[in-house]
């Protein structure tokens, strides 16, 4: 009796966890919106950021397969690619006007709204991994700056050196886009017209990544080294809970990338989640309507990837292009770039 009560049990627990491993997965990354064009990027090249963004993918979605967390799933694919040069977070960084590297990111857990952001850090590696542990580990949302930093500290995180973030492609880019200001101040714009003339390769390149995993968990992570030029102290919106990054499980998650000033000012990553609660709105409608309907008429460009419950995805931007890879248990790998693929 007491043997077949405890089988009894066992089966109870093991059929109850498989029940909870029943659930649709899905994973979607991007690693920036802008002016990416076919014409303009050798094969190598674009080979180079294929590869990448299915190695994320790949890393991401494994985590998810073997039964791990939303959250692991966003932070291992976001992991990769802030260690790659090819994007703008952690390695591969752009450079602000006075040629060093801040650091922003958060993360958000779907299923109880926590969650934890850091702008502004310049010596830590991996900055989600720090936006995780404000998250989980302090009872705060956002740090920024040295505070971030002395939390950082605090928790054992090593700090690097500045300079780790450094590329030449980078350095390039800032020697342009000081250039460009000079030459608009020359011609009498004032700082803020000569800004807003920017191209859009000098403002774009954050990485981000959505993820739903078997429990039924969204969560929404975001990285990035901010726009080339920027002022020192200039915060975007990727460490914005609600402009760059938002999850709830009631609605969806979203991790975007574009011209932060205008994501802060329209709320976009909230926005396309309170369209899907509140409208009943899917994820494809509501980020179509944010992104190429209320921001492209404000002037604003950019991108977002976008998950719901269901394993719905919606890969959406206004630019023309977005580094972008998705996959679910219903849908195989796709990676993009162009609007044409
Ligand atoms: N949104 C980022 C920022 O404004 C830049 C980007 O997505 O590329 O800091």
């Amino acid at each position: 009796m007491k043997k077949s009560l405890m089988l009894a049990a066992i089966f109870l627990v093991l059929s109850g966890s498989a029940f909870a491993d029943q659930g649709p997965i899905a994973l979607a990354i991007h690693g920036g919106a802008g002016t990416i064009e076919r014409d303009k990027m050798s094969p190598e090249r674009e080979k180079a950021y294929r590869d990448k963004l299915g190695e994320a993918l790949d890393r991401g979605y494994a985590v998810l397969e073997q039964g791990g967390s939303s959250l692991d799933a966003v932070v291992t694919a976001i992991n990769i690619l802030e260690d790659s040069p090819l994007f703008n977070a952690g390695k591969g960084a752009v450079y602000t006007f006075d040629a060093e590297h801040e650091l922003d990111a958060s993360i958000m857990d779907g299923s109880t709204r926590a969650a934890g952001a850091v702008a502004g850090v310049k010596q830590v590696q991996n900055p989600i991994n720090l936006a995780r542990m404000v998250m989980e580990d302090s009872p705060f949302v956002m740090l920024a700056g040295e505070g971030a930093e002395a939390f950082a500290r605090s928790r054992g995180v090593p700090m690097v050196d500045n300079k780790s973030f450094d590329t030449n492609e980078r350095l390039q880019q800032l020697r342009k886009a000081k250039e460009k200001l000079r030459r608009e101040q020359e011609a009498d714009k004032d700082y803020r017209a000569a800004v807003q003339q920017l191209p859009q390769s000098f403002k774009t390149g954050t990485v981000g990544a959505v993820a739903l995993d078997k429990r039924g968990n969204l969560a929404a992570g975001t990285s990035t080294g901010g726009m080339t030029a920027k002022c020192y102290g200039r915060i975007g919106d990727s460490p914005v809970i609600g402009a760059g990054t938002f999850a709830d499980n009631r609605s969806c998650a979203v991790s975007a990338t574009g011209h932060g000033e205008y994501f802060i000012r329209f709320n976009v990553a909230a926005d396309i989640c309170a369209r899907v609660e509140y409208q009943q709105q899917s994820v494809a409608s509501a980020a179509n309507q944010v992104i190429n309907q209320v921001l492209t008429a404000a002037g604003g460009t950019g991108g977002v990837v976008v998950l719901d419950r269901k394993g719905n995805m919606a890969l959406t931007f206004n630019t023309p292009g977005m580094y972008r890879a998705s996959r679910s248990n219903t849908q195989p790998v796709e990676i993009a770039i162009f609007r044409d693929q």
